[in-house]
């Protein structure tokens, strides 16, 4: 008879012990543009934790099925320099009659659980109970349109910014355009002139943002936070410079240009690079939530511009060896989601030509991360259902419906629009569009929030750590 004091097995088991020691800590980022659905998918995130174990819809994490995740419980986040996210807020707006969607969050924001769970095999030094301390960041989007910025000087910069010649977009900029015309490089610089060029600049990113554009940069003009009125924020691309290279380094340090460089710099300086040394760069684990069907109700030009923006952002993720990212901060992200958020808007049927169109505006960037061998799943998802699958009988067949309440409290039944599994074309647009109403959400009452696929994003995320 085997003895079952086998070395073998005694070693198996010290390496199991010393893993789960290693594992005990996850740093778990979750980003997107504003408006992509992060704070609804952090407050879903750590509701339906907190749920698992009683009503939590989890499937399609093994942990929740087989009754072994126990739930999870808040703990002193470590950074107290980070807002905590404010989770308690967005129940309260979740749960209000009506409900509201929770006020969405500016900045970096953090909130630590600590996940208690039964490991799936017992062995003999296996403890009963096992405990993940989960760190839960969210930040802007924004900010990560800013890494290439630090790959350019000024004026690379400046001539970058003037690439953007779409007629709606360039519209939005006009009150800028005007003043910065009649700007002369070389003249002495003047504060205040500078200070309003650059908050017409500001509305222009804004209003953009606001008529759906993406691509925009500087990040922080858009979500400015503490740095509201700062002299840091109060620069602008110079478009046109007819000067040569030696004449505008000739240039004083006071003049308009010399003003505007140096401004750039101290903006690469102290606003980039500290947000990836200090934040970015600790992150093990990273979802970058998308609002596809967001800009297909926008139209083509908006549609356009976020395939820009994502392919930007997506540099963040891009560890090749020489890529400036990991030359400058080394991350150590070790596995990457992107999901097609609000998956609710359309009808179930159409979930799989999402995820589709999701990769298809992803290619690029999900060839380079493959090619990096970081693991990475695309996926669509609902972190807060809000409407209902239903099917409705038309003429002897049924069709698949969404019912739900618009955000101005009338209760509809509709069929939204088939979403193209391609990038659309210009027969989409002029045939077919896209369109749909914005859906209360249907509060919880103190449950786990109705979601879909919440489980699946769970399961990639932090499945393993809870093995
Ligand atoms: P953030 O700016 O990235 O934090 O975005 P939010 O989480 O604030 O979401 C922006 C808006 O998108 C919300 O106010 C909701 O109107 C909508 N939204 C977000 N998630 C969902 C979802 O899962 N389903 C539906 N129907 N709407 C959502």
């Amino acid at each position: 008879m085997q003895s079952p004091f086998n070395t073998e097995r005694l070693s198996r088991e010290l390496t199991n012990l010393m893993e789960r020691t290693r594992d005990r800590q996850l740093r778990l980022a979750v980003t997107g543009l504003s408006q992509a659905g992060k704070t609804a998918f952090l407050t879903s995130l750590v509701n339906q934790l907190r749920h698992a174990g009683l009503e939590a819809q989890l499937d399609l994490l093994p942990a929740a099925r087989e009754g072994r995740l126990l739930g999870a419980q808040r703990l002193t986040q470590p950074d107290l320099g980070v807002p905590r996210f404010p989770y308690d807020a967005a129940l309260s707006a979740l749960n209000a009659k009506p409900p509201r969607w929770p006020e969405p969050t500016r900045g970096i924001s953090e909130l630590r659980l600590q996940l208690r769970y039964r490991p799936a095999q017992r062995g003999w030094l296996t403890p009963e109970f096992s405990h993940l301390t989960l760190d839960l960041f969210d930040y802007p989007g924004e900010w990560l349109l800013d890494l290439p910025m630090l790959a350019h000087d000024f004026d690379s910069w400046c001539q970058a910014q003037t690439q953007h010649n779409g007629v709606h977009r360039q519209a939005l900029f006009s009150a800028w355009q005007t003043g910065v015309e009649q700007l002369d490089p070389a003249a002495e610089a003047d504060e205040a002139q500078l200070a309003d060029l650059a908050a017409a600049y500001a509305d222009g990113l804004k209003q953009a943002k606001q008529a759906g554009f993406s691509d925009l940069q500087p990040g922080r003009f858009l979500l400015p936070g503490e740095l509201d009125g700062a002299p840091v924020l109060q620069f602008f691309p110079l478009p046109d410079i007819e000067l040569s290279t030696e004449q505008r380094q000739a240039l004083p340090e006071n003049s308009v240009y010399a003003t505007l460089a140096k401004r750039f710099r101290y903006y690469q300086q102290h606003i980039v690079k500290p947000f990836y040394r200090d934040h970015f760069r600790r992150f093990d684990r990273q979802i970058v939530l998308v609002d596809v069907l967001g800009a297909l109700n926008a139209g083509p030009e908006r549609f356009e511009d976020l395939s820009r923006a994502l392919q930007q952002l997506m540099h963040s993720f891009d560890y090749g060896q020489r890529s400036l990212l990991t030359r400058l901060f080394s991350p150590r992200i070790d596995r990457l989601a992107i999901a097609a958020t609000k998956a609710d808007h359309v009808t179930p049927d159409q979930h799989g030509n999402l995820v589709r169109l999701l990769e298809g505006l992803l290619a690029e960037p999900l060839k380079d991360l493959r090619f990096a061998d970081i693991p990475v799943k695309a996926l669509s998802l609902a972190a807060i259902r809000a409407t209902q699958a239903r099917e409705v009988n038309q003429q002897g067949q049924r069709l698949a419906a969404l019912y739900g309440t618009t955000l101005e409290g009338e209760e509809v039944l509709i069929y939204p629009g088939d979403v193209p599994a391609r990038l659309p074309d210009e027969h989409f647009w002029q045939q077919q569009g896209f369109d749909f109403p914005h859906f209360r959400p249907m509060g919880s009452s103190h449950e786990a929030l109705a979601h879909i696929r919440m489980d699946a994003a769970i399961d990639w995320l932090l499945g393993d750590k809870l093995a």
